[in-house]
């Protein structure tokens, strides 16, 4: 059983302390949300599944962490400054601003009119200003990234030097983002801030298009090895005419978060984009390329960011495979997936979530089964202490040993355990140890 739809999941993780509407007491922030105490958990371990699967478990990989805000003409040369737009139409009856792009029918969703004005371009970078200058000061500029990726392309020199790697590698980084989105919405699924876990995979040309298609099937079954459902993924290949400038071939990996919606075309949307980035971004940073007329077309740059092949005494520019998926959907995805009900001997419906145990927000739950003996009770507490420095252990005796379990059950923990006997210690941890690949 999965969620029957998103709306399910927002009061649920509002309940239990997954997720709250941001900056309630004041009437709230349009589509923003704070993690709670379980949500802050459950980030974590996504982000931790993904860098040890990323960075840890493979040779090839480093991992890196760059700033938000960067110098200005990163922007510019990335092309984002130009083209990382959507197309905004205001609804002339009701002033509703909407993205032409996601207009199934050329209709206003909020009042029906096809009353529309012409799409025009609207830029989703967030803008600040950088020290204590005058707001409408060019030169102080600056934009809050929309993406991790570009960080990693203009330290690309500086990780190959430092970690002395050979084609291919590559770089990973898990990060905050920023979009104004025309149209955000649908709980964590689209919002303005946003986290996302990015890998920058670099190899020679030529190579690009079965590491492309190894990384596509790499990264599907890292989706089905946290439990996600496979006939709730599903690939879909980007038509030439959605491809962004860059790309040569993308597939992006759709979960169904809509699975209410009667059509099945409308229940998917996209978790996760792998893309072929072509050498475009090395390139378009490099103080080298030149134009026909033998102009650079970089002339701001400082670097030459081409690779040098020692084996084919050849000098390139690497193809950029990126993985790139959000941390705030992927929690989305799960939870959605996780969600299961359970009806007891009375009739009495509760929500149960069957999270991966690697996901867990609680890995372990020690409840005395008698609080007013002290043998058990230190025992207990001495057990809780020696597993919390590598996992969170929660102690509660405040309660029967039946409602204890129960609230663990709420709160989605992964192992409870009774203590009663004196090898307890040793056995449980024996039992977590079993699993610690994907728990420690
Ligand atoms: P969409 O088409 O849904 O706007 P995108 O193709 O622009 O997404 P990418 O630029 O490929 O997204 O970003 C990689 C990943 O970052 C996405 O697959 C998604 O998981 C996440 N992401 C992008 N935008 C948002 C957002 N506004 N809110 C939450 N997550 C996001």
């Amino acid at each position: 059983m999965t969620a029957p739809n998103i709306e399910t999941i927002v009061s649920l993780a509002k309940r239990r302390g997954f997720v709250f509407p941001s900056s309630e007491i004041y009437g709230g922030l349009g589509s923003a949300w704070d993690y709670g105490p379980l949500g802050v958990e459950l980030c974590n371990n996504v982000k931790q599944a993904w860098w040890r699967w990323m960075v840890y478990e493979r040779d090839d990989i480093e991992g890196l962490d760059s700033s938000i805000i960067l110098n200005r003409l990163v922007w510019k040369y990335s092309g984002h400054e130009d083209t990382f737009s959507d197309p905004l139409v205001d609804c002339r009856e009701c002033n509703t601003r909407l993205r032409a792009d996601k207009l199934t029918d050329g209709k206003c969703p909020n009042c029906g009119s096809k009353n529309l004005t012409e799409p025009r371009p609207f830029n989703l970078m967030f803008q600040t200003h950088v020290g204590a200058t005058a707001e409408d000061d060019p030169s102080s500029l600056v934009y809050l990234r929309p993406e991790t990726a570009q960080g990693i392309f203009i330290n690309f020199a500086n990780v190959l030097t430092t970690s002395r790697r050979k084609l291919p590698f590559g770089v990973a980084q898990i990060g905050k983002s920023f979009r104004n989105e025309v149209t955000p919405g649908n709980f964590i699924f689209r919002t303005r801030e946003f986290e996302q876990m990015e890998m920058e995979y670099f190899v020679k040309p030529g190579e690009d298009e079965s590491t492309h298609q190894e990384w596509i099937d790499a990264c599907y079954n890292w989706f089905t090895s946290l439990g996600i459902a496979a006939n709730n993924l599903r690939l879909y290949e980007q038509p030439k005419e959605e491809l962004a400038h860059y790309a040569k071939r993308t597939v992006d990996i759709q979960y169904r978060f809509f699975p209410e919606r009667e059509e099945d075309e409308r229940q998917w949307d996209e978790l996760m984009g792998i893309a072929n980035r072509t050498d475009f971004d090395l390139r378009t940073h490099s103080k080298k390329p030149e134009d026909a007329e033998g102009k650079r077309l970089n002339p701001d740059s400082t670097e030459d960011l081409s690779y040098f092949d020692e084996a084919n005494k050849e000098r390139f520019y690497p193809y950029v495979i990126e993985p790139a998926a959000g941390v705030n959907r992927t929690v989305l995805s799960v939870l959605m997936d996780a969600y299961s009900e359970k009806t007891n001997d009375k009739g009495e419906t509760r929500v149960i979530l069957k999270l991966h145990p690697s996901l867990a927000p609680i890995k372990a739950a020690i409840l005395p089964l008698a609080k007013n003996k002290p043998e058990i009770v230190g025992m207990a507490k001495a057990i809780k202490r020696s597993l919390q420095p590598s996992l969170r252990a929660v102690y509660d005796d405040t309660g029967g040993i039946g409602k204890l379990y129960a609230r663990q059950d709420d709160r989605d923990t992964w192992e409870q355990e009774r203590v009663k006997v004196a090898d307890l210690q040793e056995h449980l941890l024996k039992r977590l140890l079993a699993n610690g690949k994907s728990i420690l």
